[in-house]
């Protein structure tokens, strides 16, 4: 949520219309953020659960998330399931159902997300849903949030073994975020020792210019 306000995806004086996004729209926001900060090539290195080899292989935003950006929006509207004498109302969880109930478990998410359950008119708790129900309810709520979920199908070279791997955008762009910033300190650093600027002073520069000091600066 801080790097879509920060990128001016989101009002950062409103945390509340954040909070009203899904998963989904979270992330197709975060890979549009990362694509215009760092270029739409994801630099993955991933290692095989079989054998431990190190995997590096690059992928491409627009083709591993066709859903990325900030038009992609879940289809939040209520969905009626009827199975089996069961008829439940269920609608998808917006990042404030998990922010509050981070710390409760998947039950209590449900809980939330389920508006309506009956089984042959009797009212019943999500805790008392068949298995095959509880699927059912995941599958039609991933459907309508399909961005929520990101996965790559990875083949290893080494010993053949293919898997699904869920990408992390959050984690990832965290990650690269946090790199960015320590070596930008440390820029402001070596220029702020060489010749005396402030630290906003460095940081009006360009990037190019910055680096071009910084070449000087290391001969
Ligand atoms: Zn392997």
């Amino acid at each position: 949520m801080t790097l879509i306000a920060a990128a001016g995806g989101a009002d950062t004086e409103d945390d509340s219309n954040l909070f009203s996004l899904t998963p989904g729209e979270r992330d197709a926001r975060l890979y549009s953020v990362r694509r215009d900060t760092f270029g739409p090539t994801l630099d993955c290195v991933v290692a095989c659960p079989a054998c431990g080899e190190s995997l590096e292989f690059t992928a491409d935003i627009a083709a591993l998330v066709p859903e990325h950006g900030t038009a992609y929006a879940a289809d939040t509207s209520p969905a009626t399931l009827a199975d089996d004498g069961y008829q439940v109302t269920v609608r998808p969880p917006t990042l404030g159902d998990v922010e509050e109930l981070a710390s409760l478990g998947g039950q209590a998410l449900i809980d939330r997300c389920v508006l309506h359950a009956d089984h042959n008119g009797e009212a019943i708790l999500p805790a008392e849903f068949p298995p095959h129900l509880v699927t059912a309810i995941d599958e039609r709520l991933s459907a309508a949030d399909p961005a929520a979920v990101t996965e790559m199908t990875i083949v290893c070279p080494a010993c053949s073994l293919s898997w699904t791997q869920v990408f992390d955008i959050t984690g990832f762009l965290w990650a690269e975020v946090s790199a960015r910033a320590e070596r930008v300190l440390l820029e402001v650093h070596v220029l702020a020792r060489e010749y005396g600027w402030s630290e906003s002073e460095i940081l009006a520069l360009s990037t190019a210019k910055r680096e071009k000091y910084l070449e000087l600066v290391r001969g």
